[in-house]
Order: C-alpha cells, then sequence, then structure tokens
C-alpha cells in the first residue's frame, strides 16, 4: 500500500467477498513488520514498480513479501501490472515467483494506453451481485473506470482489459499456465498459486479475478 491502485484493489476485495458471501479482513501492508504468517493472501498492485521497490526501501516491505512468498509457495498471490513485474523479477535472492519474461512498457508510452476486449480461461467462482461499497475509492476520487462487467460466467469468456503503460510477457519465455489472452498473446499466466495480469482488473467492476483470489486463500 505504498504506491499504485492500490484503494481500488482494496475495494475490490471487499466487493469480491461480498459477492462470494464470505468476511475478509483487507490489511493495508506499508512495513516489513506487518507481513506475517496471518496472511492468507496477498495482492500486489500495480503503478510504477520502480517506484515501488525504492518506496519499500525504508520499511523493508517488499523484502518481506518476497520472504513471505517463498516461505508459504501454495498462498494466493495477485500481481497486476506492475505487481506483475515485481512477481517476474524479484530480488536477485530469489527465482521468479512465475516462469515467465516480462518486459516493462513494452505496449509503448503512458499514451499508447488503451483498453481491449481479452479471453480467460481461469476457474472463477461464481458470485452474486453487489455493489461495491467505494469508500476508499470515493475518498481518493477513484472512480471504477465505465467499461462492461462480465455477463456470464463460463470457462472462457470476455473480460474488459485495461492496459496502462502496461508491460508483456515475453511469449516465447512463458513456462507456466496462460489463463488470459489478448488475440494470441498472453496477458495473464498462472503459476501455481500466482496469477499475474499485465492489466488492471481493479480498475473496472469486474471483481472476478479477486474472488478467484479470495477462493483459492
Ligand atoms: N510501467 C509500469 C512499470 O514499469 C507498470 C505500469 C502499471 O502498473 N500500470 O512498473
Amino acid at each position: 500500500m505504498l504506491q499504485g491502485a492500490r484503494y481500488e484493489h482494496a475495494e475490490a476485495l471487499r466487493a469480491a467477498s461480498q459477492q462470494l458471501g464470505i468476511e475478509v479482513e483487507v490489511i493495508h501492508l506499508k512495513m516489513g513488520k506487518q507481513v506475517d504468517s496471518h496472511l492468507d493472501c496477498l495482492v500486489l498492485p500495480g503503478g510504477e514498480s520502480t517506484a515501488m521497490r525504492k518506496a519499500s526501501e525504508s520499511e523493508s516491505l517488499l523484502g518481506a513479501i518476497y520472504a513471505w512468498m517463498d516461505e508459504y509457495p501454495l498462498r494466493p498471490v495477485l500481481g497486476t501490472c506492475a505487481g506483475a513485474i515485481l512477481l517476474a523479477q524479484p530480488d536477485s535472492a530469489y527465482e521468479p515467483f512465475i516462469r515467465t519474461g516480462i518486459a516493462r512498457n513494452a505496449w509503448g508510452r503512458q499514451r499508447d494506453s488503451f483498453e481491449a476486449m481479452l479471453e480467460v480461461n481461469l476457474e472463477v467462482p461464481d458470485g452474486k451481485d453487489v455493489e461495491a461499497s467505494a469508500d476508499e475509492r470515493n475518498q481518493f476520487n477513484h472512480q471504477p473506470l465505465p467499461v462492461q462487467a462480465a455477463g456470464s460466467e463460463s470457462s472462457t469468456e470476455h473480460f474488459h482489459g485495461v492496459f496502462i503503460r502496461a508491460p508483456r510477457f515475453d511469449q516465447s519465455t512463458i513456462e507456466c499456465n496462460q489463463v488470459v489472452h489478448l488475440g494470441k498473446e498472453a496477458v495473464g499466466v498462472l503459476d501455481g498459486s500466482r496469477l499475474a495480469l499485465t492489466f488492471h482488473p481493479e480498475l473496472t467492476g469486474d471483481y472476478r479475478f479477486h474472488r478467484w483470489l479470495l477462493h483459492r486463500a
């Protein structure tokens, strides 16, 4: 919770928990000492991965997160955009947490950011219809983008992808499951319990990836 689209993820987790009818406690991690065995799952948000690495230094947050992932390999992690970069390119002390190459800013500059329909191939639990409370979004004036929400919940379906100065997986180096595609290109990969997406699901009103995370936890 140091940088990037973090409040949106917190809201999305709350909405997803309501859809699943379960209770969650969302913990805003800012210091390494908060990262302990009580955490069931983790979100690494999008934003700016270099800024995140730097911002986390003083309180050793990222190092603690990597150590936690190393210690609890079965606990699910969702990394979006910059978060996907942090999963694929951890500190040299660790092997990549998702086995794929990734190139930063590989779609171009900020103005080359785009939205596109994606194909999802990931088993996700259904959720009942609920509105996100949007407290924190409102506080920071971060409103969900007015994109189309998901319709049915079959195994292959469309998802409205929001790509903001996004990275790209180096397609020939992907050694894990490809679960989201833009045309022929994989933009979402699953490696064990780690899901890395190069787009921003938390900016839409479609919380299926957050439901996946909570369901798997
Ligand atoms: N360009 C950013 C980076 O390299 C990622 C962009 C994003 O998370 N929206 O870290």
